[in-house]
């Protein structure tokens, strides 16, 4: 090759090199980074509510968000157990309860030697209320969430708000360095804080406060919101396999919640308007603290508890959920048409997801031909001790059935020169062999050395942090649940409370669907990519691939 023409061809593929970079610079510098992200989880919502429900939503809701945005229809926890707490700390950190120590709801503290609830902190105290219900933090949570690196990334310009009904819907996704997080106090019918982060309440907030909402929500009876006999999806309302109201006679509807809110405190959260009353707040949190109108991006976190409290209270097949979620998805339309008049379309990201889905009541299953089955906690333990005690001569070595985990007494074993190990393996033997409705079960020391080929080990895995965890854990056969006879429950991981709804919506997104499989993690990481932000610290899961090459 002649000199001249080896320089020619070397310019040439220098330019094209300079022509691909400055195209991607540009396309990079022009990514449209949102100004306001609303994330919204709807507690206990199955994925099957989508397409069960589908006819009966409006066409501002759910269906809006699944027309114009993007579906991922096929998206699951990897964790056990599939509850509010673990589901909530998976979204946001985008890891597992293994990494981030969030193993449930509340667990048994080896070091503190207690049982302990998730966001519970004695060092701090309630902002806005009397109550204890303030006395919290996400302090038990080990690992960042996507919005404490928001706010890492931008020097804590990002405006952070996370709210619920239940207090740990609120704090987990709002982090650590969160400017706030704001949940229900049922004692004072008021939301509050904490000291952990402000001295009081922003004065827009004392004002929703003395606007008595609760008592004007409860002022009438629950109608269904479409004609009662057109609620074909769900089974006839007088049935045996739903809760009633305290007071109530038969769990039928119209619900005379002016009578029953005298009889029940824990009424208004276990009715369709515990999520009206949280999209007034989210509505009113935008509005005051000037959500979305700022250089950087402000973060709103909405989790609607309501649906999992009247879901857990009458089963995912009654009238009363199916009419709460007809109710939610006008919750969430009326939160879209404020955010499209005030902050504009272009402006913001919406992604709604679930912490978990819902086992169908196990009394209903039986009757329409499925093996299911309930569990009651002490009769299972009362059962190991026995066997134990046969086995050791000893009586108590089991102190604790939590979370589907038996937590041996350590110091009674250690007293008497026994090996914990030797036990566990033991009491795991007997629980599989000698109980009915069991799948299988692990030692701790099975998910520490990690060797399984069981399909379900991984989410017991992932679960597993040992100083908060048992020495036994077990998983129920599917359908199969624990102390509820009536009503429902979920925690376990079969796909009916681990397939969850997944979608994007607004800013950075292009319309469709996708039923390639998506994990719980990857919500943290895909959001890192929207945002132009790093990873947080622990995230496990990868971004969602279809979202982010547009
Ligand atoms: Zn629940």
């Amino acid at each position: 090759m002649g000199k001249n023409r080896f320089i020619k061809i070397t310019v040439v593929i220098v330019l094209i090199a300079s022509i691909a970079f400055l195209f991607t610079f540009c396309l990079h510098k022009d990514k449209k980074i949102p100004k306001l992200v609303v994330g919204i989880v709807v507690d206990q919502m199955a994925y099957d509510f989508i397409p069960r429900y589908w006819d009966k939503y409006s066409e501002n809701g759910f269906k809006r968000l699944i027309k114009y945005g993007f579906f991922c229809k096929n998206t699951k926890l990897v964790h056990f157990p599939s509850y509010t707490a673990p589901g909530h700390s998976s979204i946001y950190t985008g890891s597992v309860p293994s990494v981030n120590g969030i193993v449930g709801n509340d667990w048994f503290d080896k070091k503190k030697e207690k049982v302990v609830y998730c966001t519970d902190d004695d060092t701090c105290h309630t902002i806005g209320s009397f109550s204890n219900e303030g006395n919290m933090s996400p302090s038990s949570l080990l690992s960042p969430t996507i919005t404490d690196q928001l706010a890492l990334t931008n020097n804590y310009k990002s405006k952070i708000i996370g709210i619920a009904l239940k207090d740990r819907g609120a704090i987990f996704p709002a982090g650590h360095i969160g400017s706030s997080a704001y949940w229900y106090d049922e004692t004072s019918k008021k939301w509050i804080s904490s000291s952990y982060y402000m001295n009081k309440l922003p004065y827009w907030v004392e004002e929703f406060n003395n606007k008595n909402l609760p008592d004007k929500y409860l002022s009438r009876p629950w109608y269904t919101f479409l004609p009662i006999e057109s609620y074909s999806e769900s089974t006839n309302d007088d049935n045996e396999f739903e809760e009633v109201y305290k007071g109530e006679e038969r769990p039928v509807f119209p619900h005379n919640l002016p009578e029953l809110k005298y009889k029940d405190m824990h009424l208004f959260r276990t009715t369709p308007f515990g999520n009206s009353i949280t999209k007034d707040f989210a509505v009113d949190a935008i509005k005051n603290e000037n959500l979305g109108k700022n250089e950087f991006t402000d973060f709103l976190c909405i989790s609607f508890s309501s649906t999992d409290y009247v879901g857990h209270k009458f089963g995912p097949n009654s009238i009363e959920t199916e009419d709460t979620y007809l109710r939610v998805d006008l919750d969430i339309a009326e939160i879209l048409e404020y955010l499209d008049n005030n902050i504009g379309l272009q402006n913001y990201l919406v992604f709604l997801t679930a912490d978990h889905g819902v086992c169908s009541n196990p009394e209903y299953l039986k009757r329409n031909g499925y093996s299911a089955g309930t569990f009651f906690t002490k009769v299972i333990l009362d059962s190991v001790n026995t066997y134990l005690e046969r086995t050791y001569n000893k009586n108590n070595l089991a102190l604790y059935f939590f979370n589907q985990q038996i937590y041996l007494n350590d110091e009674l074993i250690k007293e008497n020169g026994l090996n914990s190990n030797d036990i566990a393996k033991n009491t795991a033997f007997y629980i599989k062999n000698g109980i009915e409705g069991i799948e299988n079960v692990w030692t701790s020391e099975d998910l520490k050395n990690g060797i399984s080929n069981e399909y379900y080990f991984r989410y017991f895995k992932n679960g597993y942090y040992e100083e908060r965890c048992g020495d036994v854990f077990v998983n129920f056969k599917q359908y199969w649940i624990e102390d509820k006879i009536k009503g429902a429950e979920h925690g376990g991981p079969y796909s009916y409370d681990i397939h969850i709804p997944l979608i994007w919506y607004g800013c950075g997104i292009n319309k469709g669907e996708s039923s390639e499989p998506v994990e719980m993690i990857d919500i943290a990481p895909t959001l890192s990519k929207l945002l132009n932000i790093p990873y947080p610290k622990d995230c496990l899961g990868k971004p969602i691939k279809e979202i982010i090459n547009k």
